[in-house]
Parts: C-alpha cells; structure tokens; sequence
C-alpha cells in the first residue's frame, strides 16, 4: 500500500475540448484510480485550473485577484472530478485552504488522513491558498503535509524533455531525471518554487501522459513510460 497524490492538469482534463471538461477523458481517470484504491492505495487528488483560468495570462485586472480566479477554477475542477469518481462508486471528500461555505471543508492533515483511514479518494482543491503560487507548488506542498510517498503528474505531454517538443522535432525525453538537473536546467515540466519544494523535502515526482492507455496505473505500479524525477 502507498499513499499517492495525482495531479491532473487542466488541460488534461478538458481532454481535446482545450477548456471545460472531458467526461470521458474523466471517468478513464476514474476507473484507472478506482482500481488504486481496490487495490489498497491512498489517492489523494490535486487538479490544475488552466482549463479555466490562468492568473498570470493577459488579463488587465490585479494579479491577486486573478489568482483567486485560478484557485476558484480548481475548486470547481476538483467537485467535478470528485463528482464523477463517486458516480463510479469511490468515496470522496473535497478539502480546500479557505472557507467556501458548505460547498467543501478546510484541509487540515489530520482531517485528511481520517478521510484517507476511511478509504476517501481526498481531493485537495485550491492550491496553496495563496496568489503567486500553482497547483505544481499545491501537490508538492500537499504530498508533503500528509506523508505521502510520491506525485504522479498527469499531463497533456508525456513527460520530461530536453526542450520544447512542440518546437523541436528533436527533443528527447528523459526516462529519469534528478531534480537538482531539471532545476539546474530550468526544465519547466514542474516550475521552479515546486521542483525546490520537491527537493528539499525529497519527494519524487513521476510525469506521463493522461491519454494514454493506462498510464495512471502503470505510472502507480512504477512501469517505464513517462519521466520519473529523482530526489536523492
Ligand atoms: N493559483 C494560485 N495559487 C495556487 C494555485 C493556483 O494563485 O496555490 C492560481 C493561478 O492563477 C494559476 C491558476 O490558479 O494560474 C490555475 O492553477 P494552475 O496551477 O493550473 O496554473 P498554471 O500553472 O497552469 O497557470
């Protein structure tokens, strides 16, 4: 048994929509997890917003306030995918760092690890709680908080290359990785504040893509494919 935190980008959400939801693309998500927690896994869940929002893109109003968007987008994010996990028969719990009404409860490690003890996937909503901060920073910060024993980073890309795939042809992507050389060669697959977190608190981080078959739960079993970072 591990207790595992998933990240799922935004845009890996919205599948090939590029904003919104794919339930689809969704539900996969969730029999892949429904089978990590039959199996005796601890699931924590942490989603990006950019299928929504971004804070620091083109927008005229305060930074701050944009930020607050973003988280704002995570939580809708995380009742969503909450939502369809339970419609494929898991138990869930949304946790977020500020007060939203009823709408969720404010995460606190004790009340996660209860809800963990309950065999609750625990989605951890709203980032940090804070502006200038992403959901890279949230897992890592959460992953940490509640003793878990590694991130799985579900992207639209399917791991850690040497460049921009997008932009050259000739990109090659690493099957390990330590984070002292993605921070020494600002790799951007996790940004700077998270991949410091990460290695200060020696919490390994494996990347692959969510559309591929499988790739949650090979990702968990520690299959090839994908990129894993190492922290020591
Ligand atoms: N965000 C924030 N603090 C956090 C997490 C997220 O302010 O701790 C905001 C920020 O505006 C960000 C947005 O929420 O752009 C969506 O989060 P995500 O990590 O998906 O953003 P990305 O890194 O993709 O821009």
């Amino acid at each position: 048994m591990s207790r595992i935190i998933l990240k799922l980008s935004g845009e890996a959400l919205a599948g090939d929509r590029r904003t919104g939801f794919d339930e689809e693309t969704v539900r996969r998500v969730a029999r892949q997890v429904r089978r990590l927690v039959e199996a005796g896994h601890e699931i924590g869940v942490v989603t990006g917003g950019g299928n929504f929002w971004r804070g620091r893109t083109g927008n005229e109003i305060d930074r701050v306030k944009a930020d607050q968007i973003g988280m704002l987008a995570t939580v809708m994010n995380c009742i969503y995918v909450s939502e369809i996990f339970r419609t494929e028969g898991m138990m869930t719990s949304v946790l977020t760092p500020f007060e939203i009404g009823g709408f969720t409860k404010l995460f606190s490690k004790d009340r996660a690890s209860k809800y963990f003890a309950h065999h609750m996937v625990v989605f951890f909503a709203g980032g940090t709680g804070h502006p200038f901060f992403s959901t890279d920073t949230g897992v890592v910060l959460r992953a940490i908080e509640v003793d878990a024993d590694c991130i799985l980073m579900a992207k639209s890309i399917d791991g850690v290359y040497d460049s921009d795939p997008a932009k050259n042809p000739e990109a090659k992507r690493f099957d390990t990785i330590s984070i002292d050389e993605v921070i020494a060669r600002n790799l951007q697959a996790v940004d700077m504040t998270a991949s410091i977190l990460a290695k200060e608190n020696r919490m390994p981080i494996r990347i692959f893509a969510l559309q591929e078959e499988n790739s949650i739960v090979r990702a968990a079993e520690g299959n090839q494919g994908g990129t894993t970072i190492t922290v020591d």
